[in-house]
């Protein structure tokens, strides 16, 4: 026999149609608060009950809401009684919940004095004859269990069984959008407590250079106007309120390519204060909306420290040259005096070889102090590749001892003279030449690269090293820096050779640079402006 069944009248597809209004809302409670409401209305039902697992995974998880017509919304976040959790708990495991849970799927019960799936719960006196009850699934999961219960038999027709399976289905979707969407909202707010909290300034910029975000520091630094005011103008037009933004603007006028980023240090006039500037590009997509995040860490305080560390230094170092000098000179007194053969005689020679190394050390650190404070009169106009072939000069008897491989590309021939102190230039070059010699086997290779460009002159030396590990670079022009690493424990050297070739590329207004693959080698490179 085929069932009939009737279609759906204008009144069903009306409640259809105002149950989905009722979904577009985010709020989770008022969503189901709202249907269940109109829900019991439309089929004239004095209770109800609703299951929900509290937390989607959670075995144990299931409350019981017995409703009324027009209960509070806060009856769904209110905690649940001992009772209730263990009425819960048999509805789940014994009662029509069981069934449902187990299918998936809704049924109706037309007189629950013949239905087996049914349990009269003693404590509570229902006077229930006929239920519809349909179950709230998401991803395969019965997440709730909401029954329309009524006092008379056969009181709910198959087709209200469709249209209810058809609502729950849609109350489930709607669940997990406000969930997804309160769960974005915190999300959204936790980032944006972040950003506040950041002492670092922070812009981010679309591909054009407009102001898409700023955080608190950032709208103090420029002058700490509203953050409304300055949302959407062009970092072009902000640079006048902070000159640390102009090399920014540089980078914004050079055609954007995904994934590249800049670090740089950069003065802002105005505040007189320096900065570490940050720039990294965005892209929602390959070929999707694109543009920058800038970060500027103020380091002025740091670099102060730095000035009065070396201050301090320069003090302590000619201080100490005195009383070391003295040391080695009674050291070698006292040696005439001994046995040359005894043990005293060996032990004095220790004294005396440390002591030296000491004072070599203080001798270094004063050069850099010297260098970085020469006066500029020193400056001469020479030959940038006669500069580049002494320093080359100077190093051919290392390179051959390793039996290393050294090639110059040097491309100057229509270089003009440039203006720079010789000795100071060439001694920056050897140590570049010297560390390459020093940290690559035998038979290793190195390779000089001279070359202009942007008006600037450029001196790069490769080797096939030992590498540097990438967490090692940013701190290897600090002085006394050395990198401890297999293949470098028998290289002698105090830390103090990039730190010197920093200073004095410097102190010429250029900059130094480097690059390295742990096991490939290391490129080491400056620029000098011409
Ligand atoms: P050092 O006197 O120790 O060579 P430097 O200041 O010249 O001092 O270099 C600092 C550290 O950088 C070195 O100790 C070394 O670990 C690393 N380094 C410098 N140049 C190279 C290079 N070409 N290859 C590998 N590591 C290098």
């Amino acid at each position: 026999m085929q069932l009939t069944m009737p279609g759906p009248t204008a009144k069903e597809l009306d409640l259809l149609s105002q149950v989905s209004t009722m979904l577009t809302s985010f709020d989770r409670d008022r969503v189901l608060k709202n249907v269940i409401d109109f829900l019991m209305r439309s089929f004239d039902v004095e209770q109800a009950s609703l299951l929900m697992l509290s937390g989607v995974g959670e075995a144990d998880g299931w409350q019981l809401f017995s409703l009324r017509p027009r209960f509070q919304t806060a009856i769904l976040r209110m905690p649940m009684s001992e009772e209730a959790l263990q009425q819960a708990h048999r509805i789940v495991n014994d009662g029509l919940a069981r069934w449902v849970i187990q299918q998936k799927q809704g049924t109706i019960i037309e007189d629950t004095h013949t239905d087996a799936r049914w349990l009269e719960i003693p404590d509570i006196p229902s006077g229930v004859r006929s239920v519809l009850c349909v179950p709230f699934v998401l991803d395969d999961q019965v997440i709730g269990v909401f029954t329309l219960q009524h006092p008379e038999a056969a009181h709910f027709s198959e087709l209200d069984l469709q249209i209810m399976t058809i609502v729950a289905n849609q109350v489930s979707v709607a669940m997990r959008n406000a969930e997804l969407f309160t769960q974005m909202q915190a999300q959204q707010k936790q980032l944006e407590e972040v950003l506040r909290a950041m002492p670092d300034v922070l812009f981010v910029l679309d591909a054009d250079g407009k102001l898409l975000m700023i955080n608190e520091s950032g709208v103090e630094l420029l002058g700490g106007r509203d953050e409304f005011a300055l949302l959407g103008k062009n970092v072009r037009d902000l640079q006048k309120d902070d000159s640390a933004l102009s090399l920014v603007v540089e980078i914004i006028d050079s055609p954007l390519q995904s994934g590249q980023r800049w670090s740089f240090e950069a003065h802002s006039d105005q505040h007189k204060r320096d900065f570490v500037v940050n720039v990294s590009v965005w892209e929602q997509e390959p070929g999707g909306k694109a543009g920058y995040v800038i970060v500027m860490r103020d380091i002025t305080q740091m670099r102060d420290l730095n000035r009065f560390k070396d201050e301090m230094l320069q003090m302590a170092s000619h201080d100490l040259r005195s009383p070391l000098a003295l040391i080695v000179g009674y050291c070698s007194l006292m040696q005439m005096d001994v046995d040359p053969d005894s043990k005293i005689a060996e032990y004095l020679g220790i004294v005396q070889q440390q002591t030296e190394r000491m004072t070599g050390l203080l001798d270094d650190l004063l050069r850099v102090e010297k260098i970085r404070t020469s006066p500029l009169e020193l400056y001469e106009r020479v030959d940038f590749q006669d500069v580049v072939n002494s320093a080359l000069n100077s190093i051919r008897a290392s390179v051959d001892a390793k039996q290393q491989r050294l090639s110059a590309d040097l491309r100057l021939d229509h270089a003009p003279t440039i203006l720079l102190s010789p000795p100071l230039i060439r001694e920056a070059m050897a140590n570049l030449l010297s560390n390459a010699v020093k940290y690559t086997p035998e038979k290793g290779r190195i390779k000089v690269t001279a070359y202009m460009a942007d008006q600037r002159v450029y001196f790069v030396v490769e080797d096939t090293g030992i590498g540097i590990p990438p967490e090692n670079l940013p701190r290897l022009f600090t002085s006394f820096y050395r990198v401890r690493q297999p293949g470098s424990e028998d290289v002698e050297g105090r830390g103090l050779g990039l730190s010197l070739v920093k200073t004095i590329v410097e102190r010429h207004t250029g900059e130094v640079w480097a690059e390295s693959t742990m096991g490939v080698g290391s490129r080491f490179g400056f620029w000098l402006p011409l």
